[in-house]
């Protein structure tokens, strides 16, 4: 290969990669260039070669991407949130929507004819801004020694400070102000990862869209914060506060939540509602972060699960009972299966206070609790819905739905990458891909959200 590092080119971008970096191509070689779009002619400077691809850096763009829109946000290129803020959203759109065909096909082993004719058309949003219910801030010290909170730079621990992102709801802005306020007050500390030492570490906030109630959740590397009452009462002048909790964690690590939580004022949980069923939402617990387009999933999720009334029916990896309370106003029965404990009280909650009697949910890991009840109780499944974290299935899980024989698989996913493995193992045993849709729950960013329907051959 003749490119070599810092040589510098003029190319044409004609091409997303799936972190949102345009793709080019010089002397028959592909380039990586962050910033980038789809469109834009560019002059770029190798930074790292390898076999068959390159990373460049944009120094210039040449002539502007007609796709290109001006970010709503000063801090889109430094964050490592939005990825598209630049890309108009009908381009990211279809952007979305090529990524998920991709996979299915190069990962998933499917025809592109049959992924052309199952495909049903992206599901997008009319106001693509301000659409998040939940967000994580982490808190930090600035160099001359302020206490700052804002999000992390792309790739990295560097707190770009930002109190009002364009995808979180106004409120957060007044939140974080007199979080940050109180602890100049009282001289409380942020954390510092290096050291492992400091007191806040982050902040989450969650609001239900409905019912306009907000959870305010500090995790702490410590027991308790100096004036919590004072703390809460400033809270408490905001309008839709109902929830602020401490969780302690004192792990050196990524992970942000711990596992204990002591509730300072409030309930511990707020609640909200999608198309008329209520939902209690406790801090440990899953809930979609979009709650406009989490309707709109869910009822596509349904459409495919084709019930008449009579099924027996799973849903896996079941978070709150979201699903299966819609599940199960259309089956004979609904039997959800979730991981994290406190999720799984919500759900049986969120059936008593909606009435839904059908509904049952076990503790456990998927791929353990279903070969149990299917082995040692019998229990079948005429239909089965999955919507795992971003790493997919396990094989043990899939195996056994196999051995289920369902007439029908609702695979909901976060990654289409990891979905469309598992779409190729299930293949394998007879099932079909019927239809497939994206739905947009993460406008301005690489991720997209699909919901698949398979048959039983
Ligand atoms: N269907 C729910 C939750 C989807 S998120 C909703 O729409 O709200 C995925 C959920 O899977 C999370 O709640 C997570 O805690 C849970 N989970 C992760 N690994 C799991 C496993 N091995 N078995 C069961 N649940 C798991």
């Amino acid at each position: 290969m003749q490119i070599k590092k810092n040589d510098v080119y003029t190319i044409e971008i004609t091409d997303t990669g799936t972190q949102g970096e345009g793709i080019g191509r010089a002397d028959g070689c592909a380039l990586f260039v962050k910033d980038a779009l789809i469109g834009d002619v560019v002059q770029v400077k190798i930074m790292k070669v390898k076999k068959t691809y390159a990373y460049a850096k944009l120094e210039k763009v040449l002539s502007p991407s007609p796709f290109r829109v001006a970010p709503r946000c000063a801090y889109s290129r430094q964050c490592g949130g939005c990825q598209l803020q630049a890309l108009s959203y009908e381009q990211q759109l279809r952007f979305k929507e090529g990524k998920i065909r991709n996979h299915l096909i190069r990962l998933g082993g499917l025809e592109p004819a049959a992924v052309d004719a199952a495909r049903e058309p992206i599901i997008g949003m009319e106001e693509p801004w301000r659409y998040r219910n939940k967000a994580q801030f982490p808190f930090g010290t600035s160099k001359d020694g302020r206490v700052i909170t804002g999000f992390y730079a792309g790739r990295t621990h560097t707190i770009i400070e930002n109190t009002d992102c364009v995808l979180g709801v106004e409120e957060n802005r007044e939140i974080l102000e007199r979080i940050l306020a109180h602890m100049g007050k009282y001289h409380i500390s942020a954390y510092d990862e290096t050291e492992g030492t400091g007191l806040v570490r982050h902040a989450l906030i969650r609001k239900g869209f409905v019912s306009g109630q907000i959870m305010v959740c500090l995790v702490l590397n410590g027991d308790a914060l100096p004036k919590e009452e004072e703390l809460a009462d400033s809270l408490w002048q905001i309008p839709g506060m109902a929830s602020l909790s401490v969780n302690v964690n004192r792990e050196r690590t990524n992970v942000i939540l711990g596992r204990s939580l002591r509730v300072l004022r409030g309930n511990g949980w707020i609640e909200d509602s999608i198309d008329g069923i209520t939902f209690r939402i406790s801090p440990l617990s899953f809930y979609q972060v979009n709650p406009i387009q989490t309707g709109k999933l869910y009822g596509q999720a349904l459409e495919y699960a084709s019930l008449q009334g009579e099924e027996t029916v799973w849903d896996l990896y079941c978070g709150i009972g979201t699903i299966s309370l819609f599940l199960a106003r259309k089956a004979r029965r609904v039997y959800g299966v979730e991981v994290i404990e406190e999720a799984v009280l919500d759900a049986q909650e969120n059936a008593k206070r909606n009435d839904i009697q059908n509904a049952e949910f076990f503790v456990g890991r998927a791929e353990e609790v279903l070969p149990k009840k299917y082995e040692e109780e019998g229990i079948r499944a005429d239909v089965i819905v999955v919507d795992p974290p971003r790493k997919g299935c396990d094989e043990k899980c899939l195996e056994t739905m196999v051995r289920m024989q369902p007439e029908r698989i609702v695979y909901v996913s976060c990654d289409s990458a990891t979905l469309a493995r598992d779409l190729k193992y299930l293949a394998e045993y007879g099932y079909e891909l019927k239809k497939w849709r994206g739905c947009d729950m993460f406008p301005e960013t690489v991720h997209v959200e699909t919901v698949v329907k398979l048959e039983r051959k």
